[in-house]
């Protein structure tokens, strides 16, 4: 072993004790997209914050990178050690999770699962809204770094708009507490919206104070067949002006999605009589307010057969099929996973521009070349697109291997030419941060560039996340 890293796992034995670092076990850092491996083979994990706070002093004195590193879900590589010289740090031991009745808040440790967050808040009869496919291993401290989103944004919010309060540690071993339950706060800097979304480049978060909603009593389920996404769109549109923020997820999808699936093994019950060329999947909350839609919804839904935005729609008879609608959408990126993308997006874009970018970048990604297959789906009332770009047959792969760079570049040169943004919910990591160099604003990065080296002078934390080599 290294003689820095020996000298420093011996101060952290004797100060924290025996079991306070291990080797990185074969799942701990990986990278859902298999393009990236992790290097450290040590992984720190920690008790409590104070603990957190002498692993990161000690480090920062001595030089040594820490990554830290929740569920490992993360889809941009941030979580993924680059060298065998840093040392992934885990909060895994610091998950406890408690529920206040009198201010219907949860009060979390950072090592939390975001699925136990969301059954201790439903058992007290509560919803935590944050719902993503990787809920059963992702850690709030994970959520919070990344300013996760998933699909009941639309009306909730991302991880940022769900969370009151924070206590996080600094690269020189300060502890910053903002554990406060309050809704309004302008004591001076946002240093609680700073650091989510910094992706542990700024602090280690610890713990953090998140709100909760009544629990919607049966949301209305409806999927909708339509031939193109301006279709999609327009039903957007009338549904947002009758349903406000009732509107709980509005989400789109290729029949590629289905077709993935079916090749892949998932099993699918289709829900329409013929293919849908494009499918929209819809949660309503018909139960708050006065006006109760669940009556009038048919006759509101069957007006866009009549304009022909639809081509069928099916509201599911039971609890059991609307499961198996949801888990089409749930089901997807995993079938991607195993079907292997070239390259994958996470972008978002003001959403009158969507049919066009669609329709535009398939076009310039087929001019390159014909042995692609696009994916798009997301969360579509965010105008949040994934929109991943496949080889046709696993043997392609190694032709569009080359092609690789001059297609992502193509995409994001369009996203920027449509005014959006390169990194919707999944930031930037290690995979995107040249891209960020090129597609953000000089005077946002200039400042972003300050903001890290007055925190974290050393570059100790997450080095090569967000900020490139050549930034910092
Ligand atoms: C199948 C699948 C579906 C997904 N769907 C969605 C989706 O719909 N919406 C969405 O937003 N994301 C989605 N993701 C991406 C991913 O689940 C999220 O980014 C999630 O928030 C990451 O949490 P994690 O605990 O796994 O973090 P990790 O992957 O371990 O880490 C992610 C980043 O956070 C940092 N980090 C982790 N813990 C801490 C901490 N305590 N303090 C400081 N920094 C920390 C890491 O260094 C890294 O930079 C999906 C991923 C998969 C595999």
């Amino acid at each position: 072993m290294d003689k820095s890293l020996d000298n420093f796992f011996s101060f952290l034995t004797k100060k924290i004790g025996r079991n306070a670092v291990s080797l990185v076990g074969l799942n701990h850092a990986i990278d859902p997209r298999d393009r990236l491996v992790n290097k450290s083979k040590f992984c720190i994990k920690p008790e409590n914050t104070k603990e957190v706070s002498v692993i990161l002093a000690e480090a920062n004195q001595r030089g040594i990178p820490l990554i830290p590193v929740g569920g490992s879900t993360g889809l941009v590589g941030g979580q993924i050690a680059e060298k065998n010289d840093q040392v992934s740090l885990s909060l895994e031991k610091m998950n406890a999770i408690s529920f206040s009745e009198e201010d219907n808040l949860l009060t979390v440790q950072a090592g939390a699962i975001l699925v136990n967050i969301k059954r201790i808040a439903f058992d007290a009869g509560r919803f935590f809204p944050l719902s993503i496919a990787s809920e059963g291993s992702c850690q709030i401290g994970g959520n919070l770094a990344t300013n996760a989103g998933g699909v009941n944004v639309l009306r909730y919010g991302s991880a940022r708009d769900l969370c009151l309060g924070i206590e996080a540690v600094l690269p020189n071993g300060n502890i910053v507490s903002s554990m406060k339950a309050l809704k309004k706060n302008n004591m001076g800097f946002d240093i609680k919206s700073l650091l989510i979304g910094s992706e542990g480049t700024l602090a280690v978060i610890t713990a953090a104070i998140l709100r909760t909603f009544p629990l919607p009593i049966d949301p209305l389920t409806t999927i909708i067949s339509v031939n193109e996404p301006h279709e999609a769109l327009s039903i957007f549109n009338h549904m947002s002006k009758i349903f406000g923020d009732r509107l709980m997820a509005f989400e789109l999808m290729k029949s590629t999605g289905i077709d993935f699936l079916r090749k892949t093994g998932f099993k699918v019950r289709y829900p329409f009589s013929e293919k849908a060329p494009w499918i929209v999947l819809v949660d309503i909350d018909m139960n708050i307010g006065s006006t109760n839609f669940r009556d009038q919804i048919q006759e509101i839904l069957s007006k866009f057969l009549d304009k022909n935005l639809a081509n069928e729609i099916v509201i599911p008879s039971g609890l059991k099929q609307k499961k198996e609608i949801w888990s089409i959408r749930e089901s997807i990126p995993l079938a991607n996973r195993r079907i292997g993308s070239l390259f994958s997006n996470d972008i978002s874009l003001p959403l009158r521009s969507i049919p066009e970018f669609i329709e535009e970048a398939d076009k310039r990604l087929l001019s390159i070349s014909n042995e692609i297959i696009v994916n798009c789906f997301g969360h579509i009332g965010d105008g949040n697109l994934h929109y991943n770009v496949f080889p046709i047959a696993s043997e392609a792969i190694k032709r569009l291997e080359k092609n690789r760079p001059v297609m992502i570049k193509m995409v994001n040169d369009l996203v920027s030419e449509f005014s959006g943004s390169i990194s919707a919910e999944h930031g930037i990591g290690r995979s995107k941060s040249k891209e960020l160099e090129r597609y953000e604003d000089p005077g946002k990065l200039s400042v972003m560039t300050s903001i890290k080296s007055a925190i974290d002078p050393k570059g100790i934390l997450n080095p090569g996340v967000i900020f490139s080599k050549e930034t910092l």
